[in-house]
């Protein structure tokens, strides 16, 4: 079975506080995005979990998401059977696009039909959340409110139309390096979160577009202040609201007009080869809306 696994990008994000487990309490607005990862899921005679990937610097043990997913679904469902995964990555890595959550949760519906294991949704909603935060919302897809660490959805309907040009800078950044840096109590101007939610609801897309904001760009842009530029670059070429995604560093322009879009992403990709640019639409498609078409 080949399945897409989606990249998000946060509309809004905000910190509601940092949780006496160490975790933080969240408040975002998550967007799914036609970027995607492909995987190819097949049983295989021999047991055992075998991962290929076009990356070579990528785990294929335990330590990749795509495997840990389906180790997990396997010893819970009692599966001695083998599986093969092929994992053909074009979403960032370690970008804020959550590409590898994406990929556990395409796995998670991909072997859950490939294998005729009956889990329901709920159920692999349940052990998502095991592998990671974000896992939940890339089963869901489309347009959701999550809170929590990321695990209380509540499915939003779908974005205006309008273009996105996601934008990353040659480097990675760690997610939990940020948060470490965070200091939750200290944020002086927290997002509206609660007007974008009813901005979306009524399909206001300025509305959406002006109540745009996440906490955690000081934090990272303090770290690498070429981010800022970079924004500034796809604010003057005309995007009506230019964020940075999660924890970072992938920067995302959402555009009205598409002319300006792709305008924007030739110049980026000429005047900075370095700056991975794509230029794509939001999707209301999640791995288990995926997982029951394929
Ligand atoms: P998030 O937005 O959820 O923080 P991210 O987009 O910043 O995620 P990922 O690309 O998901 O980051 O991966 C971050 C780290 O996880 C990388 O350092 C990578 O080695 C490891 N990893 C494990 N599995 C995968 C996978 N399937 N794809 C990409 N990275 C993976």
């Amino acid at each position: 079975m080949d399945i897409r696994a989606y990249a998000k990008i946060n509309l809004i994000l905000d910190v509601v506080r940092k949780r006496a487990d160490g975790y933080h309490d969240l408040r975002m607005v998550m967007q799914m995005t036609g970027m995607y990862d492909l995987l190819r899921i097949e049983p295989k005679s021999e047991p055992g979990i075998e991962l290929t990937t076009n990356l070579p610097y990528l785990p294929t043990d335990g330590r990749n998401l795509a495997v840990r997913a389906a180790g997990l679904l396997m010893e819970t469902c009692g599966v001695t059977d083998g599986l093969s995964i092929r994992l053909h990555k074009f979403i960032p890595v370690a970008a804020g696009l959550a590409g590898g959550s994406s990929d556990a949760a395409a796995v998670l519906t991909g072997v859950n039909r490939v294998l005729r294991l009956g889990l329901s949704e709920e159920k692999l909603l349940k052990l998502g959340l095991s592998v990671g935060a974000d896992v939940p919302f890339c089963l869901l897809g489309g347009t959701a409110l999550a809170e929590g660490v990321g695990e209380r959805l509540t499915p939003l309907p779908p974005l205006p139309n309008c273009s996105i040009l996601l934008a990353k800078p040659p480097f990675g950044v760690s997610t939990k390096e940020i948060f470490q840096t965070l200091r939750a109590d200290e944020i002086e101007s927290h997002p509206d979160v609660d007007g974008m939610v009813t901005a979306i609801r009524r399909g206001d897309l300025p509305g959406i577009l002006s109540r745009s904001a996440n906490v955690l760009e000081s934090v990272t842009l303090a770290k690498r202040p070429e981010i800022q530029e970079l924004k500034d670059c796809i604010a003057a070429a005309g995007a009506e609201t230019v964020l940075m995604s999660g924890s970072g560093p992938t920067v995302f322009g959402i555009f009205t007009d598409q002319k300006k879009a792709l305008a924007c992403r030739d110049e980026l990709r000429t005047d900075h080869p370095e700056i991975h640019s794509f230029l794509t639409v939001p999707v209301r498609d999640g791995a288990l809306s995926l997982g029951a078409a394929g």
